[in-house]
């Protein structure tokens, strides 16, 4: 996607090898204008797939799920990254791995948000190890849904996340791909 490899040529930041920042118009900051466009293309690239919610993993996909979910006229399902204090037979949980907090959470929906005749579409802002979209689709499955695409907004594809996401059968489409970075440089899959 054109717009976004372009917002993060202007406004990315590679850390170092392994971590890019996009505070500025994804995580802290949130350009609305290009969550409406990536919107947009993740209403067409799963158009065919018959979604009937679209869920994300709370905080930092929530901003371009809610325009998909928008897009597509869905609601928008909000995995907590937190324990539930009332463990009940309505709620699941699985436990992942955070990337940037080097430590393990337990993601959790209530089932009267995930029905089992649902298709949905996960989407999360980055695709690393593949920690959060597995557990997210397995979230999806405990609760006896249909995992019925994974849209990623930022794909780091020398890191493992989605050679694993593939293999393990997922529709998974990322809208930019970082081959290489570094500080100081960003090298996209397709330039
Ligand atoms: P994974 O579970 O695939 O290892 O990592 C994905 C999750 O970690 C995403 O939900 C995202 O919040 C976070 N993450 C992974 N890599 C980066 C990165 O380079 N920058 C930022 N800001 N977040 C990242």
């Amino acid at each position: 996607m054109d717009a976004l490899k372009k917002k993060i040529r202007e406004s990315g930041k590679a850390l170092n090898k392994h971590v890019l920042l996009v505070d500025s118009f994804l995580n802290h900051q949130v350009d609305c204008q290009l969550m409406d466009e990536i919107g947009d293309e993740f209403k067409r690239l799963f158009e065919n797939e018959n979604i009937t919610k679209v869920a994300t993993i709370e905080s930092s996909g929530i901003a371009p799920a809610a325009m998909t979910a928008l897009k597509m006229g869905v609601p928008l399902v909000i995995f907590k990254k937190s324990a539930s204090a009332i463990l009940s037979e309505g709620i699941y949980q699985t436990e992942v791995f955070s990337f940037t907090k080097r430590t393990s959470y337990q993601l959790t929906v209530k089932g009267e948000f995930i029905k089992k005749d649902d298709r949905i579409l996960l989407i999360d802002d980055f695709l690393a190890n593949g920690e959060a979209a597995i557990g997210g689709a397995r979230l999806i499955e405990r609760a006896g849904a249909k995992v019925s695409g994974i849209g990623i907004v930022i794909s780091k594809s020398f890191q493992p996340g989605k050679e694993k996401v593939l293999s393990a059968g997922y529709n998974v489409k990322c809208l930019a791909e970082i081959e290489d970075m570094d500080e100081g440089f960003i090298e996209f899959a397709d330039d």
